[in-house]
Protein backbone atom coordinates (compact mmCIF):
# COMPACT_ATOMS: atom_id res chain seq x y z
CA UNK A 1 0.00 0.00 0.00
CA UNK A 2 3.28 2.43 1.27
CA UNK A 3 4.78 1.01 -2.21
CA UNK A 4 1.99 2.21 -4.27
CA UNK A 5 1.64 5.45 -2.72
CA UNK A 6 5.06 6.54 -2.48
CA UNK A 7 5.17 4.77 -6.45
CA UNK A 8 1.75 6.96 -7.33
CA UNK A 9 3.88 10.19 -6.09
CA UNK A 10 6.81 9.76 -7.78
CA UNK A 11 4.69 8.82 -10.78
CA UNK A 12 2.94 11.97 -10.54
CA UNK A 13 6.06 14.05 -9.86
CA UNK A 14 7.67 13.15 -12.97
CA UNK A 15 4.30 13.56 -14.49
CA UNK A 16 4.63 17.37 -13.34
CA UNK A 17 7.95 17.57 -14.53
CA UNK A 18 7.52 16.37 -17.99
CA UNK A 19 4.21 18.78 -18.18
CA UNK A 20 6.83 21.62 -16.85
CA UNK A 21 9.04 21.44 -19.24
CA UNK A 22 5.92 21.25 -22.02
CA UNK A 23 4.49 24.43 -20.41
CA UNK A 24 7.81 26.02 -20.35
CA UNK A 25 8.52 24.73 -24.05
CA UNK A 26 5.15 25.52 -25.01
CA UNK A 27 4.86 29.28 -23.58
CA UNK A 28 8.55 29.86 -25.12
CA UNK A 29 8.01 28.88 -28.93
CA UNK A 30 4.35 27.93 -29.61
CA UNK A 31 4.39 23.77 -30.04
CA UNK A 32 6.11 20.85 -27.75
CA UNK A 33 9.76 19.97 -28.24
CA UNK A 34 10.45 17.31 -30.97
CA UNK A 35 13.45 14.95 -29.31
CA UNK A 36 15.62 15.25 -32.71
CA UNK A 37 18.44 16.40 -33.78
CA UNK A 38 20.89 14.58 -31.42
CA UNK A 39 24.13 16.48 -32.11
CA UNK A 40 27.74 15.45 -30.22
CA UNK A 41 29.88 18.11 -28.89
CA UNK A 42 33.24 17.30 -27.36
CA UNK A 43 32.18 14.14 -26.79
CA UNK A 44 28.97 14.88 -24.84
CA UNK A 45 25.89 13.97 -26.35
CA UNK A 46 22.58 16.70 -26.54
CA UNK A 47 19.37 16.48 -28.18
CA UNK A 48 16.72 19.56 -28.07
CA UNK A 49 14.75 17.92 -24.70
CA UNK A 50 18.40 17.15 -22.90
CA UNK A 51 19.25 20.78 -23.29
CA UNK A 52 15.66 21.81 -21.92
CA UNK A 53 15.87 19.41 -19.01
CA UNK A 54 19.73 20.23 -18.21
CA UNK A 55 18.57 24.38 -18.03
CA UNK A 56 16.06 23.85 -16.36
CA UNK A 57 15.97 20.75 -13.77
CA UNK A 58 12.58 20.20 -11.63
CA UNK A 59 10.51 22.43 -10.33
CA UNK A 60 11.99 22.09 -6.94
CA UNK A 61 15.66 23.07 -8.43
CA UNK A 62 13.83 26.00 -10.19
CA UNK A 63 12.67 27.46 -6.67
CA UNK A 64 15.12 25.94 -4.00
CA UNK A 65 18.44 28.36 -3.42
CA UNK A 66 21.71 27.20 -4.77
CA UNK A 67 24.17 28.11 -1.61
CA UNK A 68 25.08 31.92 -2.29
CA UNK A 69 28.57 32.31 -3.17
CA UNK A 70 31.39 35.00 -4.19
CA UNK A 71 32.31 34.08 -7.85
CA UNK A 72 34.97 36.78 -8.32
CA UNK A 73 35.64 40.39 -7.48
CA UNK A 74 32.45 41.87 -6.92
CA UNK A 75 30.63 39.47 -8.32
CA UNK A 76 28.05 36.85 -6.23
CA UNK A 77 25.71 33.94 -7.03
CA UNK A 78 22.51 34.61 -5.67
CA UNK A 79 19.74 32.30 -7.64
CA UNK A 80 18.41 29.12 -7.40
CA UNK A 81 20.10 25.55 -8.49
CA UNK A 82 19.01 25.88 -12.05
CA UNK A 83 18.04 29.85 -13.03
CA UNK A 84 20.39 31.83 -12.04
CA UNK A 85 20.67 35.71 -10.23
CA UNK A 86 24.17 37.73 -10.02
CA UNK A 87 24.42 40.26 -7.52
CA UNK A 88 27.13 42.79 -8.28
CA UNK A 89 28.21 44.64 -5.68
CA UNK A 90 29.77 48.76 -5.65
CA UNK A 91 30.15 51.04 -3.18
CA UNK A 92 27.27 53.24 -4.58
CA UNK A 93 25.32 50.29 -4.30
CA UNK A 94 24.50 46.66 -6.17
CA UNK A 95 23.16 45.55 -9.77
CA UNK A 96 21.14 42.18 -10.04
CA UNK A 97 21.15 40.22 -13.16
CA UNK A 98 17.83 38.47 -13.39
CA UNK A 99 14.97 38.26 -10.93
CA UNK A 100 13.57 34.69 -12.21
CA UNK A 101 10.53 33.53 -11.38
CA UNK A 102 8.51 36.23 -9.20
CA UNK A 103 7.68 33.70 -6.68
CA UNK A 104 11.78 33.17 -6.51
CA UNK A 105 12.20 36.84 -5.36
CA UNK A 106 11.75 36.22 -1.66
CA UNK A 107 14.82 33.47 -2.33
CA UNK A 108 17.04 35.50 -3.76
CA UNK A 109 16.26 38.23 -1.18
CA UNK A 110 17.37 35.88 1.44
CA UNK A 111 20.36 34.82 -0.11
CA UNK A 112 21.44 38.19 -0.56
CA UNK A 113 21.14 39.10 3.22
CA UNK A 114 22.91 35.59 3.49
CA UNK A 115 25.99 36.89 1.94
CA UNK A 116 26.21 40.04 4.28
CA UNK A 117 24.45 42.55 2.10
CA UNK A 118 21.17 44.49 1.83
CA UNK A 119 18.40 43.69 -1.08
CA UNK A 120 17.12 47.77 -0.27
CA UNK A 121 20.77 48.42 -1.61
CA UNK A 122 19.56 47.09 -5.34
CA UNK A 123 20.15 50.01 -7.06
CA UNK A 124 19.76 48.73 -11.07
CA UNK A 125 18.06 45.42 -11.99
CA UNK A 126 19.08 43.73 -15.60
CA UNK A 127 17.87 40.65 -17.25
CA UNK A 128 19.63 38.38 -20.09
CA UNK A 129 16.27 37.79 -21.76
CA UNK A 130 12.36 38.06 -21.51
CA UNK A 131 10.94 34.86 -20.49
CA UNK A 132 9.33 34.44 -17.36
CA UNK A 133 11.75 32.01 -15.61
CA UNK A 134 14.52 34.96 -16.05
CA UNK A 135 12.55 38.17 -15.90
CA UNK A 136 8.75 37.58 -14.51
CA UNK A 137 9.74 39.01 -10.83
CA UNK A 138 11.32 42.35 -12.00
CA UNK A 139 7.90 44.08 -10.79
CA UNK A 140 8.31 42.87 -7.44
CA UNK A 141 11.96 43.39 -7.32
CA UNK A 142 11.12 46.97 -7.89
CA UNK A 143 8.43 47.43 -5.79
CA UNK A 144 10.60 45.86 -3.15
CA UNK A 145 14.29 48.06 -4.01
CA UNK A 146 12.99 50.88 -5.99
CA UNK A 147 15.71 49.62 -8.41
CA UNK A 148 15.42 50.85 -11.78
CA UNK A 149 14.97 48.29 -14.77
CA UNK A 150 17.04 47.97 -17.61
CA UNK A 151 15.99 46.33 -21.04
CA UNK A 152 17.23 45.95 -24.30
CA UNK A 153 15.09 47.40 -26.85
CA UNK A 154 14.29 44.42 -28.96
CA UNK A 155 13.15 42.76 -25.87
CA UNK A 156 10.43 45.27 -25.27
CA UNK A 157 7.48 44.19 -26.30
CA UNK A 158 7.92 40.72 -24.83
CA UNK A 159 8.83 41.60 -21.26
CA UNK A 160 5.57 44.09 -21.30
CA UNK A 161 4.12 40.95 -22.08
CA UNK A 162 5.54 39.46 -18.62
CA UNK A 163 2.61 40.69 -16.02
CA UNK A 164 2.20 38.45 -12.99
CA UNK A 165 -1.22 39.59 -11.28
CA UNK A 166 -1.41 41.94 -13.66
CA UNK A 167 1.02 43.78 -12.99
CA UNK A 168 2.79 46.39 -15.29
CA UNK A 169 6.30 45.22 -16.50
CA UNK A 170 8.36 48.23 -15.23
CA UNK A 171 10.75 49.26 -17.56
CA UNK A 172 12.91 52.70 -16.91
CA UNK A 173 15.68 52.52 -19.20
CA UNK A 174 15.85 51.10 -22.78
CA UNK A 175 19.16 49.91 -23.48
CA UNK A 176 21.11 49.60 -27.64
CA UNK A 177 23.51 47.05 -29.04
CA UNK A 178 27.17 48.17 -27.09
CA UNK A 179 25.55 50.80 -24.80
CA UNK A 180 27.00 50.55 -20.67
CA UNK A 181 25.26 50.47 -17.74
CA UNK A 182 27.51 52.12 -15.01
CA UNK A 183 27.45 52.22 -10.98
CA UNK A 184 30.33 52.46 -8.46
CA UNK A 185 33.26 52.17 -10.56
CA UNK A 186 31.44 48.87 -12.41
CA UNK A 187 30.81 49.30 -16.31
CA UNK A 188 28.58 46.01 -17.89
CA UNK A 189 28.07 46.57 -21.46
CA UNK A 190 24.82 44.71 -23.19
CA UNK A 191 25.27 42.79 -26.15
CA UNK A 192 22.32 42.34 -28.66
CA UNK A 193 22.79 38.60 -29.16
CA UNK A 194 19.22 37.45 -30.50
CA UNK A 195 17.72 34.19 -31.72
CA UNK A 196 16.84 32.59 -28.07
CA UNK A 197 14.61 36.07 -27.84
CA UNK A 198 14.88 39.15 -29.88
CA UNK A 199 16.77 40.99 -27.49
CA UNK A 200 18.65 38.69 -25.64
CA UNK A 201 21.19 40.06 -24.23
CA UNK A 202 24.80 38.67 -22.92
CA UNK A 203 26.79 41.82 -20.82
CA UNK A 204 30.05 41.63 -19.88
CA UNK A 205 32.39 43.59 -17.12
CA UNK A 206 36.09 43.30 -15.86
CA UNK A 207 36.32 41.85 -12.09
CA UNK A 208 39.31 42.94 -10.07
CA UNK A 209 40.42 39.96 -7.88
CA UNK A 210 44.03 38.81 -6.17
CA UNK A 211 45.60 41.74 -8.05
CA UNK A 212 44.41 40.64 -11.54
CA UNK A 213 41.68 41.90 -14.15
CA UNK A 214 39.56 39.06 -15.52
CA UNK A 215 36.75 39.93 -18.31
CA UNK A 216 33.54 38.24 -17.04
CA UNK A 217 30.53 37.29 -19.22
CA UNK A 218 26.94 36.60 -18.39
CA UNK A 219 25.85 34.96 -21.30
CA UNK A 220 22.20 34.86 -22.22
CA UNK A 221 20.74 31.74 -23.57
CA UNK A 222 21.51 30.58 -27.16
CA UNK A 223 18.96 27.46 -27.15
CA UNK A 224 17.36 27.45 -30.70
CA UNK A 225 13.59 27.16 -31.22
CA UNK A 226 12.24 23.66 -32.71
CA UNK A 227 11.55 25.45 -36.00
CA UNK A 228 13.95 28.09 -37.33
CA UNK A 229 12.93 30.73 -39.83
CA UNK A 230 15.63 32.48 -42.05
CA UNK A 231 15.36 35.35 -39.53
CA UNK A 232 16.41 33.40 -36.20
CA UNK A 233 19.16 31.73 -38.58
CA UNK A 234 20.30 35.01 -39.42
CA UNK A 235 20.11 36.59 -35.67
CA UNK A 236 21.99 33.19 -34.18
CA UNK A 237 24.54 33.37 -36.78
CA UNK A 238 25.85 37.47 -36.17
CA UNK A 239 25.03 36.42 -31.78
CA UNK A 240 27.61 33.13 -32.23
CA UNK A 241 30.33 35.53 -33.93
CA UNK A 242 29.29 38.08 -31.19
CA UNK A 243 29.91 35.89 -28.22
CA UNK A 244 32.78 33.88 -29.95
CA UNK A 245 34.14 37.96 -30.33
CA UNK A 246 34.11 38.75 -26.55
CA UNK A 247 37.08 38.48 -24.77
CA UNK A 248 36.23 36.23 -22.02
CA UNK A 249 38.04 34.64 -18.83
CA UNK A 250 34.72 33.62 -16.76
CA UNK A 251 31.47 32.47 -18.79
CA UNK A 252 28.26 32.78 -16.95
CA UNK A 253 24.90 31.90 -18.23
CA UNK A 254 20.87 32.34 -17.28
CA UNK A 255 21.01 28.55 -16.46
CA UNK A 256 23.52 27.46 -14.09
CA UNK A 257 24.17 24.05 -16.20
CA UNK A 258 25.46 26.80 -19.68
CA UNK A 259 28.82 26.92 -16.99
CA UNK A 260 28.66 23.94 -15.15
CA UNK A 261 27.94 25.77 -11.69
CA UNK A 262 27.48 22.91 -9.61
CA UNK A 263 30.37 21.38 -10.52
CA UNK A 264 32.74 24.17 -10.23
CA UNK A 265 31.04 25.66 -6.92
CA UNK A 266 32.04 21.86 -5.90
CA UNK A 267 35.52 21.97 -6.71
CA UNK A 268 35.39 26.21 -5.03
CA UNK A 269 34.50 24.32 -1.49
CA UNK A 270 37.83 21.93 -2.17
CA UNK A 271 40.10 25.11 -2.32
CA UNK A 272 42.69 25.63 -4.99
CA UNK A 273 42.56 28.24 -7.91
CA UNK A 274 39.06 29.80 -8.75
CA UNK A 275 37.21 27.04 -10.64
CA UNK A 276 35.08 29.72 -12.25
CA UNK A 277 38.04 31.18 -14.37
CA UNK A 278 37.99 29.00 -17.12
CA UNK A 279 38.40 31.01 -20.54
CA UNK A 280 38.90 26.74 -22.44
CA UNK A 281 35.15 26.40 -21.85
CA UNK A 282 34.09 30.00 -22.39
CA UNK A 283 32.78 29.58 -25.66
CA UNK A 284 31.26 25.70 -25.16
CA UNK A 285 27.75 26.57 -24.55
CA UNK A 286 27.76 28.79 -28.44
CA UNK A 287 29.83 25.79 -29.63
CA UNK A 288 26.61 23.73 -28.52
CA UNK A 289 23.93 25.70 -29.47
CA UNK A 290 25.74 26.73 -32.94
CA UNK A 291 25.86 22.43 -33.90
CA UNK A 292 22.19 22.38 -32.89
CA UNK A 293 21.32 25.43 -35.21
CA UNK A 294 23.29 23.68 -37.89
CA UNK A 295 21.50 20.32 -37.26
CA UNK A 296 17.88 21.55 -37.10
CA UNK A 297 18.61 23.44 -40.40
CA UNK A 298 20.06 20.46 -41.60
CA UNK A 299 16.69 18.82 -41.26
CA UNK A 300 14.63 21.05 -42.13
CA UNK A 301 16.36 21.06 -45.71
CA UNK A 302 16.12 17.65 -46.23
ZN1 LIG B 1 14.33 31.34 -22.32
Amino acid sequence: MKQTFIFKLSTSFVAVAILCLNAHTIQAQGQPAPDHPSITVRGQTYTPRSILARNMGTPEDQTTAFPPHKIIGNIYYVGTRTLTSFLIVTPQGNILINSTYERNVPVIQKSVEQLGFKFSDVKILLGNHAHGDHQEGDALVKQLTGAQVMTMAEDVPALQAIKPGGKEHPIDRILHDGEEVKLGGTTLVAHLTPGHTRGCTTFTMKAADAGKTYDVMFGCSLRAPDRLTQANVDEFTRSFDVVRSLPCDVQLGDHGAQYNMQAKYAKLQSGGPNPFIDPATCKLEAEISETMVRAILAEQQK
